[in-house]
């Protein structure tokens, strides 16, 4: 029985990636801990227990990764997909903080598969957990257990009480009631405000009806909101966020990553008027699936359609909701209320415009389209043997960028830019110091480890 009342050194807000992170280097390092955590124990560990993978630099191959990849490299890759909108200092002390992440976890309990091959190219740059993110986060709720890391369930940081550079007490709601927590110092790790719909509908306005939430429903950025409140510097932009299109049958939170549709580079996709809107087959679909959660976000109604025909099956990764399936397009276009004139007159067009090329899913190839706009550059094949399948499409938001900012002990940093000397952060809370925009795939738990870490170890000195 956690009480609530009893003194502790380190207050750790969210049990996710971070949070246990952070808690585990706070026992570590000598301090009593307590985790408050707003979910109940059945849907602990946030977005983190959707994971798979993160994203690690090493000089040689590893038991769980092959080759190298440098420091330099990782570094070019942020850079690219950021558009240069990071953190420097902090994006490098992630990298080489990275190195040591594998290492750090498996000594915690957590098991990492064999290297992988395959389409996704990630065998090199990631280590995949075994048995994914759940997996990860019930060994590192065991290890705190075994260490006397104290954990509340349905505890919600509501607010802080700073002052002076410093954190005084928490207003944690359990059970109905509101209690004041104290602490030596906090460690923010309660993630991003993707499951904030009001929030997100300040941000984007009536299309954030209609997006739906991969990851978990109790990441309200209650405290995220509470600490910019009260003075903390703010980081990002309230729009950027990590997107992809995912079924629009998903449930409206915690679908993970179940709900991706991957066909859409094989085929077609048209927007509600039954028009085409973006090259589909402009880069590998690992390079460009991340983009297509805002591409449907732009569309009217905010939803798509993906459409294959026969010879696209077997080629991508399953997909949790069955197709809609016609033996026509006139017929997929009436089951998906698309006007199956204008869907025909879109497969039509395409088809013409269709160049014959050597089809190969696996570089890219010469199929392509002539004349027709917008193009699709890569794997046109004319969509031309029956069945025709279909998959309705809504932006699918994984995480927010909006945060506090944090210096490279990961203390929070204050309004006039001094660090609060007892307050840190780690995790989708701060993440966009490093990604202010783009998405480098494995990376959000590489910045909720190492950040992580770092928080709990010096909020263990802070109170010391
Ligand atoms: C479907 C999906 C797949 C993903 N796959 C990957 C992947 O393979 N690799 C990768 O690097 N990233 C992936 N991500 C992103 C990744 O989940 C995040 O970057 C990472 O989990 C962030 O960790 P965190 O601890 O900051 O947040 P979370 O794991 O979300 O933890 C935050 C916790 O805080 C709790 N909380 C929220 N508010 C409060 C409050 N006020 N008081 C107390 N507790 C609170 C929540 O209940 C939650 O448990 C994926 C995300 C999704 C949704």
């Amino acid at each position: 029985m956690v009480e609530l009342a009893e003194p502790v050194d380190v207050l750790v807000a969210g049990g996710g990636n971070a949070g246990l992170c952070a808690a585990l280097s706070a026992q570590e390092a000598g301090a009593r801990v307590l985790v408050l955590e707003s979910a109940p124990r059945s849907h602990r560990g946030g977005n983190s227990r959707h994971t798979r993978n993160l994203r690690c630099m090493h000089a040689a191959p590893t038991e769980v990764m092959t080759e190298a990849y440098t420091e330099e490299e990782y570094l070019d890759d942020l850079l690219r997909v950021t558009g240069g909108t990071t953190n420097e200092a902090l994006a490098r002390l992630t990298i080489r903080g990275s190195a040591a992440c594998t290492g750090w976890m498996q000594a915690r309990g957590v098991r990492f598969q064999p290297a992988l091959s395959g389409t996704l190219h990630l065998g090199r740059t990631n280590a995949f957990f075994l048995g994914g993110g759940k997996a990860l986060l019930n060994a590192y709720y065991r290890a705190a257990e075994a260490r006397g890391i104290a954990v509340l369930y349905d505890a919600e940081v509501e607010d802080v009480a700073l002052g002076d550079h410093r954190f005084h007490a928490a207003t944690v709601r359990h059970q109905g009631r509101e209690h004041e927590v104290r602490a030596g110092a906090l460690v923010a790790a309660a993630g991003g405000f993707e499951a904030n719909l009001h929030w997100l509908r300040e941000a984007w306005g009536a299309p954030a009806e209609n997006f739906l939430i991969r990851g978990t429903p109790y990441n309200q950025g209650r405290l995220l909101r509470a600490l910019l409140a009260q003075g903390v510097r703010q980081t990002g932009d309230a729009r950027q966020c990590h997107a992809v299109a995912i079924d629009a049958r998903a449930p409206k939170f915690d679908g993970g990553i179940v709900t991706r549709v991957d066909c859409v580079s094989l085929g077609i996709v048209v927007n509600r008027d039954g028009r085409r809107f973006y090259d589909e087959g402009e880069d590998f679909w690992p390079k460009r699936y991340a983009i297509w959660g805002r591409l449907v976000a732009e569309q009217p109604g905010q939803i798509a359609y993906a459409i294959i025909d026969r010879k696209a099956i077997g080629r991508f990764m399953p997909t949790v909701f069955a197709p809609l399936q016609a033996g026509s397009v006139g017929a997929l276009a009436a089951l998906l209320g698309l006007d199956p004139d204008v869907l025909e007159e879109t497969v039509g067009a395409f088809n013409a415009a269709a160049r014959p090329g050597c089809f190969d899913h696996t570089r890219l190839d010469d199929c392509r389209t002539e004349g027709l706009e917008p193009r699709k550059s890569h794997w046109a094949r004319p969509l031309d043997t029956a069945p025709f399948y279909g998959y309705p499409l809504r932006p699918g938001i994984t995480f927010t960028y909006l945060g506090v900012a944090v210096d490279e002990r990961a203390r929070v940093l204050m309004a006039d830019d001094r660090p609060a000397s007892n307050l840190f952060a780690a995790g989708e809370i701060m993440a966009g110091n490093v990604l202010g925009q783009g998405y480098l795939g494995g990376i959000g738990m590489t910045i909720g480890t190492v950040f992580g870490r770092i928080a709990g170890e010096e909020a263990a000195h802070a109170c010391a």
